[in-house]
């Protein structure tokens, strides 16, 4: 059924689906199921046929050519947050870790409006359509709309308006006969938005900003979030919320690090220096081998014939630690202790987040 979002739950992958296949952690890529087609990846040719029938998230695998081994994928369900890892870039994006706490800060809710610009490539638009009751995005970019607006249909999300407009020199408000997949239902001269929530994405969101009072609610307190990649951004930004009336500005830096967890062998001091000990014995031990290997060797070359035995090392005396062993992380026979590494790396910085929040009417009507 075609009416159908991709986006919406299923169990089992159908011809025509689009799926996204997991190929590692940072490589996934979108199909459409299609029973004709092979999947290629550099370690092997997967066809769409063994894909169909099976439940989303099967794995899915071949025999590695020439070799005994199996190569594998995993075919995943679209979300949100897999669209958002795996989506075709035409800009920069906003990631999940940005997505989720910006929705969460803005209150978004299923009777929540809300306005996003710039579309881009539709990275935040997935994610708030599945969370709130309607999307107005914008884009000012011609091939960048007619591409958002392509997606969306084919992603079946009903629930998002797409216009094409420069929302800093035009503002936000919708007229009938401009380049919109808004649907004018009655004879109104323009849609009635009401937003109740605001995104900016945009290079110059203080020249937008002033233009927000014509399309937000005016009897609910009303959320604003800039996404600005510099500093000097969000200060011209704040001056232009300030201006504006918008209150409750603040600042927030969404920073997303790694924490892995894992067991670490406990060694005590006296160990490690018995070891140490261990290894110089053997070492010197060793010396000793070799130079009763050479004087056998030379006796042998007089006897003329008879070889003398090579003589063995000694297996390692004192070694606590499994080293040269293959020690499986929690292994009962050694003592462990629980520690944690935080990757040095910040995975998730991409830009401030200026918020701020305004109610326009604040007569309360008896
Ligand atoms: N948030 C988007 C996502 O998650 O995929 C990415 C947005 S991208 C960084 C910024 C977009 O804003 C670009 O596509 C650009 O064409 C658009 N844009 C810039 N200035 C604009 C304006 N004045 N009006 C409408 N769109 C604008």
């Amino acid at each position: 059924d075609s009416s159908v979002s991709p986006f919406s739950y299923r169990d089992i992958i159908q011809e025509g689906d689009l799926a996204l296949v997991w190929i590692s952690r940072d490589n996934i890529k979108p199909i459409i199921v299609d029973a004709n087609h092979m999947f290629n990846t550099r370690y092997g040719s997967f066809s769409h046929k063994s894909m169909i029938g099976k439940p989303y998230g099967s794995q899915i695998a071949i025999r590695t050519k020439g070799q005994n081994r199996f190569s594998f994928i995993h075919v995943m369900q679209p979300s949100p947050e897999l669209w958002t890892l795996s989506l075709p870039h035409r800009t920069q994006i906003v990631y999940t870790p940005d997505s989720s706490y910006i929705m969460q800060r803005l209150n978004c809710n299923p009777c929540s409006t809300v306005i996003e610009a710039g579309t881009g490539s539709g990275s935040f638009s997935h994610a708030f359509a599945r969370t709130v009751g309607h999307l107005y995005s914008y884009e000012f970019h011609s091939v960048r709309y007619e591409q958002a607006l392509k997606e969306f249909k084919d992603h079946g999300l009903p629930n998002v308006t797409l216009t094409h407009r420069d929302v800093c020199s035009d503002g936000f408000t919708i007229k009938r006969n401009d380049p919109t997949s808004y649907l004018f239902q009655d004879d109104a001269a323009q849609a009635t938005i009401n937003a109740n929530a605001v995104f900016l994405d945009l290079p110059a969101p203080w020249d937008a900003v002033p233009l927000l009072d014509q399309v937000i609610a005016r009897d609910q307190k009303v959320g604003v979030c800039c996404f600005s990649p510099c500093i000097e951004q969000v200060d011209k930004t704040i001056e232009a919320l300030e201006k504006c009336g918008w209150t409750e500005i603040q600042m927030v830096e969404i920073q997303g690090k790694q924490w892995e967890s894992r067991r670490q062998m406990v060694r005590t001091l006296d160990d490690a220096l018995e070891r140490l000990r261990d290894v110089r014995r053997r070492k010197e031990e060793g010396i000793e081998r070799r130079k009763q290997m050479y004087d056998a060797v030379l006796k042998d070359d007089e006897a003329d014939g008879e070889k003398s035995e090579r003589p063995q090392p000694p297996k390692t005396k004192f070694n606590p630690f499994g080293k040269g062993t293959r020690v499986r992380e929690g292994d009962v026979n050694y003592q462990w202790k629980q520690v944690t590494k935080v990757e040095p790396e910040i995975k998730s910085h991409t830009s401030f987040l200026t918020f701020a929040f305004k109610i326009m009417d604040k007569s309360r009507i008896c």
